[in-house]
């Protein structure tokens, strides 16, 4: 392991959307209608100053973080803000989404219809558009009169489609990989991926670090101000020094004062995992939670006004406020025991797990993942649908429920129990492992402090 890692410094967050932004614009609107008034009567201009000064304070205010409340940033982590990354002011990519096509990802990187098929007469003889896969990136540069797309085939190579003299050329590249190994820590004080992003982490990255811990963490609830965390990782970047893939090796997250470590650990059948710091694995018979990035609406509760039909009855369940879209994970390894309409539910899904007694219940489903319908087997963590408004809902959310011997129960108060640990004969070597990287993230905290 390489002595001297990379290390983040504070780089300018990225620029997105905030919540302030929204609140100072109708600060302005406000000033503006109340000129508009002092203008009338110019008497009046006490009082409108006045009224000005009190909602600005009122705004002002509620800008701030309130560290008693969660602080995932949901806007930034629905798949519709992912989909249009503008990297710079020449470059644009999009991800090619579920059901879309060569044509519509050319269309939404600017391209009229003559040209993406222009494009696609030029790429054919190296790559067939045809034959592209979700997820995976169209990149758009402008430079001076010379337009290069690329779509990523994968990791290592690329297609590229070059406009010169007026016309297409297309041509397959290979994408020199090369890595590094990089730390940062970080303290949480606006939102997990503010903060990260301010200390130089990546989003890739970063989501990482939400699935290595979302076993003990549940991010759309558990989250404080001052919670901190440090990561080591390995980060792949291509011979342009774009990062396109990133590992991490070990981190460590201190949640509401319990400080929680994960090691990766290749065991000798050639299995990598995550690890605790004593050889217990990371992953639980359960997630905490069927949805990342959401907060709970409402809770499991014996009685409530129902919010559709109006009179009071039980709550058994708890509701994730999601937008419409947002994809729903398997609790945990099982059989889909239904999947269909069922009543209020809407779109339901209940998976039988591997302890038969228990099963989970999925309300309100947009829709259904594809494959996913009765008797298919399910792995802890697939996406098996997404969150809509189907049934009866006043608002896009998940109603989640955990069975326990047909019998409902606070899904937030479910036992987690673990997966397998390090078997006994690899522990002492993997011991020496995680004290040598548990050592180097402590000599990092010391050199750097906590930010
Ligand atoms: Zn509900």
């Amino acid at each position: 392991m390489p002595q001297d890692f990379a290390h983040r410094t504070r780089a300018t967050a990225a620029g997105r959307p905030h919540e302030s932004l929204k609140q100072l614009s109708i600060l302005s609107s406000l000033w503006q209608v109340l000129v508009k008034l002092s203008m009338m009567k110019v008497v009046y201009l006490p009082i409108v100053v006045g009224t000005f000064a009190f909602f600005s304070m009122l705004v002002v205010s509620s800008i701030r973080v309130d560290a008693s409340v969660q602080l995932t940033h949901e806007e930034w982590l629905q798949p519709e803000a992912h989909d249009l990354l503008k990297l710079e002011n020449t470059v644009k990519k999009v991800l090619v989404r579920s059901g879309g096509s060569a044509i519509s990802s050319l269309k939404n990187l600017g391209f009229s219809f003559s040209e993406t098929m222009a494009m696609q007469a030029a790429a054919k003889k190296v790559h067939s558009l045809a034959h592209i896969q979700v997820g995976h990136a169209f990149t758009r540069e402008d430079g001076d009169g010379v337009i290069d797309v690329y779509y990523e085939l994968n990791a290592a190579q690329r297609l590229h489609l070059n406009h010169y003299k007026q016309a297409w050329h297309a041509s397959l590249e290979q994408i020199a990989v090369s890595s590094r190994t990089v730390y940062v820590q970080a303290k949480i004080e606006d939102s997990l991926f503010l903060d990260a992003s301010k200390a130089g982490l990546d989003d890739r990255t970063t989501m990482n670090l939400v699935d290595v811990f979302a076993w003990d963490i549940d991010f759309a609830r558990d989250l404080r101000k001052g919670d901190q965390f440090q990561v080591l990782y390995e980060e792949d970047y291509n011979d342009k020094g774009k990062v396109i893939g990133s590992t991490i090796i070990a981190a460590e997250f201190v949640n509401q004062g319990r400080i929680y470590h994960a090691i990766r650990h290749q065991l000798s059948s050639g299995k990598e995992d995550y690890y605790a710091l004593n050889g217990k694995s990371l992953r639980k018979a359960y997630l905490k939670s069927p949805v990342k990035y959401s907060r709970i609406s409402s809770r499991f509760t014996s009685a409530r006004k129902h919010p559709v039909l109006g009179y009071t009855r039980a709550h058994k369940g708890v509701d994730y406020a999601a937008r419409s879209g947002t994809p729903i994970y398997a609790l945990g390894d099982g059989r889909i025991a239904f999947a269909g309409w069922k009543g209020g539910y809407g779109r339901l899904i209940e998976i039988r797990h591997g302890n038969r007694d228990h099963r989970t219940r999925y309300g309100h489903m947009r829709k259904f993942a594809r494959g996913i319908h009765k008797g298919v087997h399910v792995k802890q963590g697939q996406v098996i649908g997404y969150v809509g408004m189907s049934g009866l809902a006043t608002g896009p959310h998940l109603h989640f429920e955990f069975r326990v011997r047909g019998r409902a129960v606070n899904p937030l108060r479910v036992k987690h129990a673990p997966a397998k640990p390090v078997p006994k004969a690899e522990m002492a070597a993997y011991l020496e492992h995680a004290n040598m990287l548990q050592q180097t993230l402590d000599s990092e905290t010391q050199k750097w402090g906590w930010g």
